[in-house]
């Protein structure tokens, strides 16, 4: 980067002290380079100037441009009410403009009888065109501004932003920007990368990005900074993994012994299915290959991974080596235990649970086992990774249900070893392929796709309100049929207070409805003390409880067959990562079951359309694409749920497939001939790898 895309945003003109803490606050931009980087997320078309007469009610869905004099300005209305009307003219016909904030200043900035370029959405009130809070600029100002072409970006700013700085005063300061850069950005990228790939230089692409001289243009400048942004986090991924694999430093697990063999010929109660074999096969040449096993296991809710997890673990057992097995919530880390306990009783393996409510005494014992090196599996929550953990010979690290690890997290267990133990990475929120291939690239993927055999599809249902009778109806019917029926209710953060207030109203009502003593009730939720939570949990996996009112903590892990109704209220408030997790609660038995979607009404397009992909399809992956179709790339963003923060502008993994493929490509070609970027001609390329640096480090670098 040239230095002066290194100037603050301050000293740029109609910008100052107080502009400049909002930007960096609120948009994270100090620098001029920053500035440059906030790119336009959609263009409008401003080629074209209609005229007043032009626009019918048929075409109010497009933003338009208008040229009109102003013939009149009126104020109406007392205090927030107040509204302040411009009525304009054409030869074609009138308009009025509408603000209803910032009265003041629109007041005084436009003037009676002169002629204004006006950009806005039409509205039609009464048989009348209108436009609300359109962008008004003076023909004189308009035309003496650089427009390339017809094509104008509209940038993102937020609530607070906006009220000083909406997407033109953000334009104003880009052209501002652009007068103190021109001629004086560097290119970072080679010569001999420019021609083979066909891209334009950096300052044309970031000139186009902001003023596309045309559609084409804009075209070369979003290929060529999508082009960079890939390349940036392919060159630090791809360095990662060939540093881990160049090592070869992996425990080798080479033999298949008793443990192994024991559970697998005489304790395991189905036959694997082919997903799970194939997931295996897998694991086991990683841990003989030499080099540190780093792999993500993805497969659907209830496609068996535990199963390949306890193999992988007893493989080490055979092999002298212990494991541990990380888990996100306690209950689950309990069922895990008590799964896996029992599956291998008999088999001579010594398995453990330590969790944040293991009493003082037994974590005592359990951690100088751990140290004397007489635990073989170690199951629990994050009270794995505190400091006085420590094993005796650690070379194996499940983690189940990733996403829900901080990355931090992860990182303190594997640092539990000198030698790195080797990791297997599973969840069930799929992240469709070329997401992980942007994200994980230093992860090998083995996915079990599909279910065991023998379990039906659940079906899916999307109610409003006005279907409750009836579905309380159907509820009672599967209960009389001696069915279990999840309630759940949505909890989210922010407001934690008001859903808890929601779950009780709720949980009032269903006690209501369901009556004693056909019907038992139980709650689980947040706020409750483990051991109440626990309680409860336990109630209804006895089946001593016909129906679970509960907040999203059932999300995962819970694994009661006999349940085979779920029914989400607020649907509409989780997302689809979530809304599939939770559907996975039922169809774990023989039964046909159900998940019922919960909403008002008037819900949005957007979640109306995630309810419709629930209810189209049960698979997992074709979910996780559509999610990302839904929410964008810039959602993915420092998603904390995820886990995941990586900082793309532009480049959408899914949308811009071809191109990440592309980069793939492009860095292990760079890198096999020139590992470190020594080369003459690869030496700029390091200020595009270090760039990405700090957003791959949120990742799994820390493994080697
Ligand atoms: P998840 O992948 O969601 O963690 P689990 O490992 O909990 O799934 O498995 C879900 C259920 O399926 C468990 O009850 C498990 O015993 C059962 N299961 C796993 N593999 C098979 C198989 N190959 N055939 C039949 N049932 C299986
Ligand atoms: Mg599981």
């Amino acid at each position: 980067m040239g230095s002066v895309l290194l100037n603050s945003i301050k000293y740029v003109h109609g910008v100052g002290e107080a502009r400049a803490k909002l930007l960096e606050k609120e948009l994270g931009v100090a620098t001029l380079g920053d500035m440059l980087y906030h790119f336009p997320f959609r263009y409008i078309d401003r080629s074209r100037t209609y005229k007043i007469g032009e626009i019918t009610e048929n075409n109010t869905s497009a933003y338009i441009q208008l040229r009109a004099r102003v013939v009149g300005k009126a104020i109406a209305g007392e205090g927030r009410k107040q509204r302040y009307t411009v009525m304009v003219a054409d030869d074609t016909g009138r308009a009025e403009m509408v603000w209803f904030k910032g009265i003041k200043w629109i007041d005084k900035v436009i003037e009676h009888n002169r002629e204004y370029i006006i950009f806005g959405r039409p509205s039609f009130f009464r048989g009348d065109l209108s436009l609300i809070h359109p962008e008004i600029e003076s023909v004189e100002k308009a035309l003496s501004r650089p427009r390339e072409s017809g094509l104008q970006g509209i940038y993102s700013t937020t609530e607070r932003l906006s009220t000083t700085l909406g997407t033109k005063g953000i334009y104003n300061i880009m052209c501002e920007v652009w007068n103190l850069v021109r001629g004086k950005i560097v290119d970072y990228m080679p010569d001999y990368l420019r021609k083979a790939h066909g891209l334009i230089s950096l300052e044309e692409a970031l000139y186009n990005i902001h003023f596309p001289q045309s559609p084409e243009r804009l075209k070369q400048a979003q290929f060529r900074l999508k082009f960079d942004e890939f390349l940036g986090i392919q060159l630090n991924i791809q360095a990662h993994r060939s540093l881990r694999t160049g090592a070869r430093n992996g425990f080798i697990f080479a033999r298949v012994g008793d443990k192994f063999n024991t559970f697998f010929h005489e304790r395991l109660p189905f036959a694997l299915t082919e997903g799970q074999k194939q997931a295996v096969r897998d694991v086991r040449n990683d841990c003989v290959s030499g080099v540190q096993m780093n792999r993500l296991l993805q497969g659907d809710v209830g496609s068996g991974k535990t199963v390949v997890a306890l193999l992988t673990m007893l493989l080490a057992a055979d092999n002298g080596f212990q494991s541990c097995m990380m888990v996100p919530t306690e209950i689950l880390a309990r069922q895990h235990y008590a799964t896996i306990a029992k599956m291998v009783e008999g088999v001579g393996v010594r398995v453990a649970i330590l969790t944040g409510t293991t009493k003082t005494k037994e974590r005592r014992t359990i951690l100088e086992s751990l140290a004397a090196g007489e635990i073989d599996i170690l199951i629990g929550t994050h009270a794995l990774i505190e400091e006085r953990v420590q094993f005796s010979n650690l070379g194996l690290v499940i983690i189940d249900e990733q996403h829900r690890f901080g990355v931090e997290q992860r990182a303190k267990l594997w640092t539990k070893n000198a030698q790195a133990p080797h990791i297997l990475v599973m969840t069930a929120t799929p992240i469709p392929r070329t997401l992980a291939m942007t994200l994980y690239g230093d992860l090998d993927v083995s996915i079990i796709r599909g279910l065991p055999p023998g379990r039906q599809p659940v079906k899916t249902y999307h109610y409003t309100e006005s279907a409750r009778l009836r579905l309380f109806g159907f509820l009672k019917e599967q209960i009389r049929r001696g069915r279990q029926i999840y309630i759940v209710y949505p909890l989210i953060k922010e407001s934690e207070k008001l859903d808890y207030i929601s779950l009780q109203e709720g949980f009032d009502a269903i006690v209501r409805d369901f009556p004693l003593p056909d019907f038992r009730v139980a709650v689980c939720h947040g706020q409750m003390k483990p051991e109440a939570k626990q309680a409860a949990m336990e109630e209804f996996k006895r089946g001593d409880a016909d129906i679970l009112v509960a907040t999203s903590v059932i999300e995962v892990g819970v694994d009661v067959p006999n349940a085979t109704v779920i029914v989400i209220e607020s649907a509409e408030r989780f997302g689809l990562a979530q809304l599939h997790q939770l559907r996975g609660r039922v169809g774990r038995g023989s039964e046909q079951s159900y998940c019922i979607l919960m909403t008002d009404e008037g819900i949005s397009a957007e979640s109306s359309k995630r309810l419709e992909a629930m209810c189209q399809t049960s698979d997992g992956f074709e979910l996780a694409e559509l999610d990302l179709k839904l929410r964008g790339a810039g959602d993915i963003n420092g998603t904390a749920q995820s886990g995941v923060a990586i900082d793309l502008k532009i480049a959408n993994p899914t949308y811009d497939n071809q191109i990440l493929q592309l980069t793939h490509r492009v860095a292990r070609e760079v890198l096999e001939e020139d590992g470190t970027l020594s080369m003459e001609k690869n030496l700029s390329l390091r200020q595009l790898r270090d760039r990405y640096a700090a957003s791959y480090k949120m990742d799994f670098s820390e493994i080697s």
